[in-house]
């Protein structure tokens, strides 16, 4: 017979000795088709498993490992004390093995099956038990030594066909043709300054690891690079959108800002000011600038975008607003006509709603260049919108957004006709959910960061309390004390119709609150509701009235959570708080305190959940945007703060945000060292870390992101 071919990386599963064609099958539904996607599959955690013993030497009370031969099995009891039972026999005694609510292990469990077991056991009758039990099957072919020793074993992402110990099995039948091959693309000094093991040890000590020391350095390790490879991405782009595109330089002088400040109905706070310093900065270059304003909600960046775009126009380019809702579109486009009444500015509004001729004057206007100013919605992305030169283009609400919407937003510069294809708008982005600094860097890692750090002077600070359901009609009664007085309240409701949740729990609606309030303890009271199913005519009417003061409760889902501005507002009922999360509490708790008023924010919650009870202690012991953030991070990480994949967070397959922050923080400096020294990384020493960048990120989203 012919030796078997070598094992390479891209060799198939199932032509491996010990792997075959139907683990093979199993493992590639898994995504793991070959030997380099194999041993780069991530253990989940890494357990300690404890030496295996004979049945005789367990002792109660203890985690232990035995082995033995399956002589009895039963299924017993039914409903929720349905349980399945077995017997376990080695030659030195008898151990007894129950799982509860697990209907499946009748099929994995088998009399005459040998299996090892893993679990706690207790004393029972005379014997002792396993609770719910690992359990591994022993297979003839593959007899395997018991162990001795404790070790570490990886627990690995599994399916219903394939298990982690099977998993584990099968890396192992490649492991050590496998790791020779790696090639690190970390030189030796780097990698040792730095503490980290070698590329071929890290994957080693990833899949048998010698002590949990080893796992974690593995991890370290591996996360790294992952962090690494993305950093480099971002900072590549930057250096690229640096050198290839052009924006227009705005010029500034003081005429220009003083006629610009007369514009705003008052002083700007120092806060603003510093911003403005900085962007005035980016925008009199030709470098297209990217930039993230944060600030809290109501610190005033509206302002602050008007600014920068009344630069553009008063260079004769023109500038764009794109919000995420109608709503809030059109609030934009009132303040923003309100103050440039009278000034030679033409501000147009355009969202998804201005269609037939209506919108095609407005296109053509916007290509011909007679409009200055574009506000809008998602409706600005659209293909037939045609700028003749857009110069700033702003995305408010921005983590509302995908990156991709900021990549179309900014590709607006180029499709001008006429204009040099390499033209592209600088970028403002702002964003009133303060992005955790780990974050920040991490999706953002393109954008310099502009910070509004201090509210407009005369804010008076919101009072947050939280309160149980009981408690309503008092809460209403104050809410109702306080309108006898002419000031007005939110009411925030879960949902537009009462229902159920998936649990069977009952979630509010805004029809029926509504209803309930009118005929209950407001019913002297003018209470309207407004959510996302009315028409925008219908609901900007209403909205004008609660501007207006002709109505004095706004019953509402959360699209009232950004933008809206109405000063009188001072007190907020949020039903259901709970049902909330930590970002949206604090959106929502911003349309108040915007006035003279000594503000109230009452949260009516039955949280049932340790998590829920923490958001709510948060968001009633602090009114700082950022603090809040980084709590939320903490509480429910990455993926839920940013809502989908789409919002531009990028999935990670060994990195915990939480965890690696440091190792963030490492990274992002040696990307930026990197990429500064040898902006295309074409030194002979980085190809293989260049082609393992592109690779991950070549068309991914971070280098989409800032084109
Ligand atoms: P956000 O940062 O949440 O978008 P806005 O730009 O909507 O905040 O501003 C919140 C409110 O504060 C608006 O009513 C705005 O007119 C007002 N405002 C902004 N800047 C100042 C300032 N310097 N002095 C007083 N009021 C201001
Ligand atoms: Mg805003």
């Amino acid at each position: 017979m012919p030796d078997p071919a070598p094992i390479s990386l891209t060799s198939p599963l199932a032509s491996i000795k010990g792997i075959g064609q139907r683990t093979a099958d199993q493992l590639a539904a898994l995504g793991l088709t070959n030997v380099g996607k194999l041993i780069a599959h991530i253990p989940l955690r890494h357990e300690r498993h404890e030496a295996e013993a004979n049945v005789r030497e367990l002792l109660p009370g203890q985690i232990v490992s035995t082995r033995g031969e399956i002589v009895a099995t039963r299924p017993t009891g039914s409903g929720r004390r349905a349980r399945f039972e077995a017997v376990l026999m080695d030659p030195t005694g008898r151990l007894d093995l129950v799982w509860f609510n697990a209907p499946y292990m009748r099929d994995k469990v088998i009399p005459g099956m040998r299996v090892r077991v893993h679990g706690k056991a207790k004393s029972f009758g005379y014997g002792l038990q396993l609770t719910n039990p690992k359990l591994e099957p022993l297979r003839p072919e593959h007899a395997e030594p018991d162990r001795k020793d404790a070790r570490i074993r990886p627990v690995y992402p599994a399916s219903e066909e394939i298990d982690s110990p099977r998993i584990e099995r099968a890396i192992d039948a490649v492991l050590s043709d496998a790791l020779p091959q790696l090639e690190d693309h970390l030189p030796a000094e780097y990698r040792a300054a730095r503490d980290l093991p070698e590329l071929r040890d890290a994957y080693r000590m990833l899949h048998r690891p010698e002590s949990m020391d080893e796992a974690a350095r593995a991890v370290r390790r591996l996360a790294y690079d992952e962090l690494l490879m993305l950093q480099v991405s971002v900072a590549l782009k930057r250096a690229e959108l640096r050198t290839r595109l052009r924006a227009p330089a705005l010029p500034w002088s003081e005429k220009l800002d003083s006629h610009i400040r007369a514009r705003f109905p008052f002083t700007l706070t120092d806060a603003q000011d510093e911003v403005i310093k900085e962007i005035t900065a980016d925008l009199s270059s030709p470098v297209p600038s990217n930039r993230l304003i944060q600030g809290d909600v109501g610190s005033g960046k509206t302002v602050v975008a008007l600014y920068a775009m009344l630069l553009a126009v008063a260079d004769a380019h023109q500038a764009a607003l794109m919000a995420p809702t109608e709503l809030l579109a059109e609030q934009h486009f009132a303040s923003i006509s309100r103050m440039l009444t009278g000034s030679r500015v033409r501000v147009a509004l355009l969202t998804a709603s201005i269609t037939g001729d209506a919108r095609e004057d407005l296109l053509l206007a916007l290509r011909q260049g007679r409009i200055d100013l574009l506000i809008g919605t998602h409706a600005l992305l659209t293909d037939q919108v045609e700028f003749k030169s857009l110069a700033v283009a702003v995305i408010d609400e921005q983590h509302r957004f995908g990156v991709h919407q900021r990549a179309a937003l900014r590709s607006k510069g180029a499709t001008s006709q006429g204009g040099p294809a390499n033209v592209t708008p600088h970028v403002l982005v702002m964003t009133a959910t303060p992005i955790p600094r780990t974050l920040a860097i991490t999706i953002f890692g393109d954008l310099d960061v502009s910070t509004i750090r201090a509210l407009p002077a005369g804010r008076k600070p919101i009072r947050s309390r939280v309160v149980q359901s009981p408690q309503r009609d008092e809460v209403y009664a104050f809410v109702d004390k306080r309108l006898e007085k002419g000031q007005q309240a939110y009411v925030v409701v879960p949902a537009i119709d009462a229902g159920e949740d998936a649990s069977g729990a009952d979630i509010r609606g805004v029809t029926d609150v509504l209803e309930q309030l009118t005929k209950g303890p407001l019913k002297s009271r003018r209470v309207e509701a407004v959510h996302g199913r009315l028409s925008q005519r219908e609901r900007e009417r209403i909205m004008q009235s609660f501007r207006d003061a002709k109505v004095d409760v706004l019953v509402a889902t959360t699209v009232i959570e950004v933008g809206v501005d109405v000063p009188n507002a001072a007190m907020m009922v949020i039903e259901q708080a709970d049902r909330f999360g930590l970002s949206q509490l604090h959106q929502l708790r911003g349309r108040v305190g915007r006035g003279a008023h000594e503000s109230v924010c009452i949260l009516i919650a039955d949280p049932t959940t340790e998590e829920a009870r923490a958001r709510l202690a948060a968001i009633a012991a602090t009114t700082d945007g950022f603090a809040l953030a980084e709590k939320d991070f903490e509480l429910r990480g990455m993926g839920e703060l940013f809502g989908s994949r789409q919002s531009g967070a990028p999935a990670f397959r060994v990195v915990d945000l939480v965890r690696d922050r440091d190792l963030l923080a490492m990274a992002r400096r040696d990307a930026m060292d990197l990429v500064a020294h040898s902006p295309t990384l074409d030194r002979p020493e980085e190809s293989l870390l260049k082609r393992r960048v592109l690779k991950a990120h070549g068309q991914g989203l971070a280098l989409g992101d800032v084109g």
